[in-house]
């Protein structure tokens, strides 16, 4: 059974169950008037979860007449070229940048071999093609008519080159992708206020640009976030401060292992995988001693917020190393 929420506004959240990970990776089923647009892909596995989201809900697939994606990260657009032979009818919305690697997926199956290995790669499916001519370029300042439902473009280039986060109108909610960080809705709920981290994977995370992006967001005034790791959330205003402030305390922390002069790359990231979980880890601690919440419950959420911080930890380094004059 898919996992669908029905949100305010005509939304539907569908669980993506990416990898077989219940509560990981969303994407969205929006309507305008008689027309659908769906959200983010995820992976080519998880294109059964929507598939079988849009027959639940009654989603006649020709109706489906926009598909679009944050960016081209396989998490989020590694089931583009399979959803889009489902719904012929949609155009396709992808960043430039990431356009041509959509088409020809080649070169980002090479370089998301590099990153996720080949066991995990396997997980995220087969990643097919899709038709030059379906493609739309999704640039900053582009609003997509939803069958009179308008959904604007924004870029966010600091998360990835290709990433921008769209504007839904109706709702004044932001799908951000990762622009935002992850946020942990279990961690949320059981601490009582909104649990984040910022997405700083490599290969073009840049701090300066994500700094910039969630600046722009902050002013925009928004309500909610509709984020693809996972779900909706608000107040959007401070989902966006508490982003901004995570990252600034993860640049320090990798910025203070840099400094300590460490030759080999490894250890480096290492050492500033070890810090980050490490801070992370203690202030959830001490909040959970506060309210009483039992560690073992929240064990799996703490896992998906601490885990992948090996993979921030060398976006940050990449980063750093690539623009040493920036705050170091
Ligand atoms: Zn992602």
């Amino acid at each position: 059974m898919t996992r669908i929420a029905e949100l305010s506004g005509e939304i539907f959240q569908v669980d993506l169950e990416e990898r077989g990970k219940p509560g990981w990776s969303a994407g969205y089923f929006i309507k305008g008037g008689t027309d659908w647009m769906l959200m983010e892909t995820g992976p080519a596995s998880s294109a059964e979860r929507i598939l079988d989201a849009a027959q639940s809900i009654g989603i006649d697939h020709s109706r489906v007449k926009h598909v679009a994606v944050t960016h081209v990260h396989v998490d989020h657009a590694g089931g583009l070229g399979l959803i889009a032979r489902h719904f012929a009818e949609a155009e396709i919305w992808v960043h430039p940048k990431g356009g041509r690697h959509m088409v020809n997926p080649a070169r980002l199956i090479e370089g998301s071999m590099a990153v996720y290995g080949e066991r995990k790669m396997r997980e995220y499916g087969e990643m097919l093609p899709v038709p030059e001519e379906r493609l739309r370029p999704a640039v900053d300042g582009k609003i997509i008519n939803l069958g009179g439902r308008s959904v604007e473009v924004w870029e966010t280039p600091g998360h990835a080159r290709h990433a921008v986060c769209y504007y839904d109108m109706r709702t004044n909610g932001l799908f951000s992708g990762d622009a935002v960080g992850v946020y942990l809705p279990r961690l949320s709920a059981a601490f009582g206020c909104p649990v984040i981290r910022p997405a700083t994977p490599v290969p073009d995370f840049n701090g300066e640009l994500m700094m910039k992006d969630l600046y722009r967001l902050a002013h925009a005034g928004l309500q909610y976030i509709y984020f693809t790791h996972f779900g909706v959330a608000s107040p959007a205003q401070l989902l966006i401060e508490l982003a901004a402030g995570q990252l600034s305390f993860h640049l320090r922390i990798a910025k203070d292992c840099l400094d300590e002069e460490n030759a080999d790359e490894a250890i480096v990231i290492a050492k500033v995988t070890a810090a980050l979980r490490e801070y992370s880890a203690k202030v959830l601690r001490r909040e959970m001693e506060k309210i009483n919440v039992n560690e073992e419950m929240v064990a799996p959420e703490m896992s998906l917020l601490l885990d992948p911080l090996d993979d921030s930890a060398e976006g940050l380094l990449a980063y750093l190393q690539k623009a040493p004059a920036n705050g170091r």
